[in-house]
């Protein structure tokens, strides 16, 4: 025997914080009590019971989606892999790609694309801007283009893509297929699948949806999967191969066991949404972002991205000169209990507005630690300005 003895280990609830911390960064982000109880429960991940889930999981999906695709499917894996999931069934090699980047996540699909043999365009956009689609058109126009892939909401640098609905309009104008990562910002702001134009859209379970981190959901249009079905290089993935994916997701074959409590979980992440409306979400979301924003300001503190080109699912914050992100993030988690994001490199501070977290008494909590921390950590805010407009925005409209 080569270890004779189990090895030493601590339970886990002693690695566990005494008091779970409110998730308050860029996901996973906190799941309502129906999402945990589903996700706790196992069932046979083929046969009736399975089979009635994955149904409504679907017919769920086209409405967050707003699309009539038939081929809605969970995968199990991160946001990343219904990325690479796209992205694999849809590139081949020599494929023309045009990947617009804003940042890590829409680099990310590039990278991708690359990895399959695509042939990448990379269109960067300039820092903290939305991307142009007069620019757009122009690089469409002289590339002739089979694919274009673009976020919605760049959460590493906090940048919206405000016009994707004319990238995508652009896009199809010029014979491409429109990949779209809607991680972040699926059902909390619109997101119109047919009318729009988009050809694949992918989210991940921990962000928008409030669901958990690790099974994922995707959807491709008519077009997208007549590209598939007429695809000549055969995939090198065989868990992201689309037409598998589509023998359980449509004819309730086997493919891989399907992470039943991940989809359960994804099931009752959906239905709240249906029982709120994608409206009343979308309005939800945007008040409180902005009630956040608001508050951030007051409290003397400046927003990293301007309006014009500003996500509201994740906000970025600036940092003072001589104060650490870092270090305020430790005191947040350490002393109050609140888990905020930094970023990839920048001195940034990024708290999400996504599903969950846009709860008042979330944002109240929020704004308070991230004061105190701040002024523990050597920076200068306003405290109770801050606490004040936060205040004053949330009471300012009447959700309907
Ligand atoms: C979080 C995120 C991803 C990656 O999600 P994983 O689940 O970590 O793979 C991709 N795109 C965007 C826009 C994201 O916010």
């Amino acid at each position: 025997m080569k270890y004779p003895t189990p090895p030493t280990v601590i339970p886990l609830d002693a690695i566990l914080p005494d008091e779970p911390l409110l998730m308050m960064g860029a996901g996973p982000v906190p799941i309502p009590p129906k999402v945990a109880m589903a996700n706790s429960i196992i069932i046979n991940h083929l046969g009736d019971t399975m089979n009635a889930v994955v149904e409504q999981v679907k017919i769920m999906g086209r409405y967050v989606f707003q699309t009539d695709s038939t081929h809605v499917m969970g995968v199990a894996g991160p946001a990343s892999a219904a990325m690479e999931m796209a992205i694999a069934n849809l590139v081949e090699p020599g494929t023309k790609v045009l990947s617009v980047c804003n940042g890590l996540f829409s680099k990310r699909l590039a990278e991708m694309a690359t990895r399959v043999g695509g042939d990448v365009t990379r269109f960067e956009v300039a820092e903290k801007t939305s991307v142009d689609p007069v620019a757009v058109e122009a690089a469409l126009k002289s590339g002739h283009f089979q694919v274009l892939t673009i976020v919605q909401g760049e959460t590493s640098n906090t940048v919206w893509n405000r016009d994707l609905a004319e990238i995508c309009r652009l896009g199809k104008k010029y014979g491409c297929l429109n990949v779209v990562d809607a991680v972040c910002t699926l059902s909390t702001m619109p997101m119109e699948m047919d009318e729009w134009g988009v050809d694949a859209i992918i989210t991940g379970g921990q962000k928008g949806l409030s669901s958990i981190p690790g099974v994922s959901l995707i959807a491709f249009s008519v077009d997208a999967w007549a590209r598939i079905e007429k695809r000549n290089a055969p995939m090198a993935h065989w868990c992201l191969d689309a037409r598998l994916a589509d023998q359980f997701w449509n004819k309730k074959a086997y493919h891989y066991t399907a992470p039943v409590s991940g989809i359960l979980a994804l099931h009752e992440a959906l239905r709240l949404i249906g029982d709120e409306t994608l409206p009343g979400r979308f309005r939800r979301h945007a008040h409180c972002s902005a009630a956040l924003q608001r508050g951030v300001e007051a409290m003397g503190l400046e927003l990293l991205i301007p309006e014009q080109a500003r996500l509201n699912s994740v906000v970025g914050i600036t940092v003072p000169d001589g104060v650490s992100a870092d270090q305020i993030r430790h005191i947040m988690s350490q002393v109050h209990k609140v888990e905020i994001s930094g970023a990839f490199g920048l001195n940034i501070l990024r708290i999400g507005q996504m599903g969950e977290q846009s709860r008042a008494p979330n944002l109240f909590r929020t704004l308070h630690a991230l004061g105190s921390a701040m002024r523990a950590a050597g920076g200068k805010v306003d405290m109770p300005g801050g606490m004040a407009e936060l205040e004053r925005m949330l009471a300012s409209e009447v959700r309907g």
